[in-house]
């Protein structure tokens, strides 16, 4: 599985555009700008599309057009910008069929807005968009073996991150045809048991693990560096994550240290800090090679 991460920062981006801080101070002045969190596997499947998205992928390169399956955890809109679906369907791809995978409230606003902008909602005659409802526990089986499928087994489950209103709101234990595994766990507060015990022993290839917050706790229901370290032991302990998982800490913002400093912090407990951009390819048990983006 190559797994290309398009952003790896918060809603408002690190560096919030409009902030003065230390942190976002640091970022603008080194280049070091993240967007909106999601994630391109193998080309077939995008796991969150917040606005930042498409845009990234256009920035390094990458081709949206191959894309089969979507998948969204929640409604905040920093995850699913339904106005990009509208912009999908002024290109190439437009006739395409593409699975919606998300949460109630995800199929509502995708719905709400392709009604009023489009006239046509998913699912109904014409639209080649397929709407299916992610549950926590109920796991999804997109495309197939066979000829035209490609087999990902996406199972959903519980996050701590708001209420039904935006979901209810989940992350995806992701299977891809050939094996690998992937958590993406974005966006949480400190992981439900009942969520560590639906991932035990599942040995994640790649971890992608929401640390939105930094040492500054207490912005919405979000992970800081103390609670991302321990729901990182926690993972460990439960044989979620082995010594050959890549771990790498995504929805960053600028409630986190200057880059340098997190990625110490983040290296002390065997956790990566990559940028935007970078990829990598995950093959079951073995360490996943990481390659970053070309500078300019
Ligand atoms: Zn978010
Ligand atoms: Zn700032
Ligand atoms: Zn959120």
């Amino acid at each position: 599985m190559r797994v290309t991460l398009l952003g790896t920062g918060s809603a408002d981006g690190w560096p919030n555009p409009w902030c003065a801080c230390s942190s976002c101070t640091w970022a603008r002045d080194t280049g070091n700008a993240r967007t909106q969190t999601g994630v391109l596997l193998d080309d077939a499947m995008l796991v969150d599309l917040g606005p930042d998205v498409p845009r990234a992928a256009a920035r390094f390169g990458v081709d949206l057009g191959g894309l089969r399956h979507l998948v969204v955890g929640h409604a905040h809109p920093d995850h699913i910008g339904p106005e990009v679906l509208m912009w999908r369907s002024w290109s190439t791809a437009a006739d395409r069929p593409l699975d919606v995978v998300g949460p109630p409230a995800v199929l509502d606003v995708v719905a709400a807005f392709l009604t009023r902008w489009e006239r046509r909602a998913p699912g109904e005659a014409g639209s080649p968009l397929r709407p299916r409802q992610a549950l926590a526990g109920n796991a999804i089986r997109l495309g197939g073996p066979g000829p035209d499928g490609d087999g990902y087994l996406v199972v959903p489950v519980a996050a701590a991150h708001g209420d039904a209103s935006i979901g209810p709101a989940v992350l995806y234990d992701i299977t891809a045809p050939d094996g690998a595994r992937l958590l993406y766990a974005c966006d949480t507060g400190p992981l439900p048991a009942a969520t560590i015990e639906a991932l035990a022993g599942r040995e994640f290839d790649v971890a992608l693990v929401e640390e939105n917050n930094g040492d500054q706790p207490g912005f919405g229901d979000h992970l800081d560096l103390a609670t991302f370290a321990a729901d990182v032991d926690r993972l460990r302990a439960h044989g979620a994550l082995t010594g050959t998982s890549t771990v790498v800490a995504v929805h960053l913002s600028h409630r986190n240290p200057p880059g340098p400093r997190l990625a110490e912090r983040l290296a002390a407990i065997g956790v990566d800090l990559l940028p935007d951009g970078a990829v990598l390819e995950a093959a079951p048990g073995k360490r996943a090679t990481v390659t970053l983006p070309s500078p300019g």
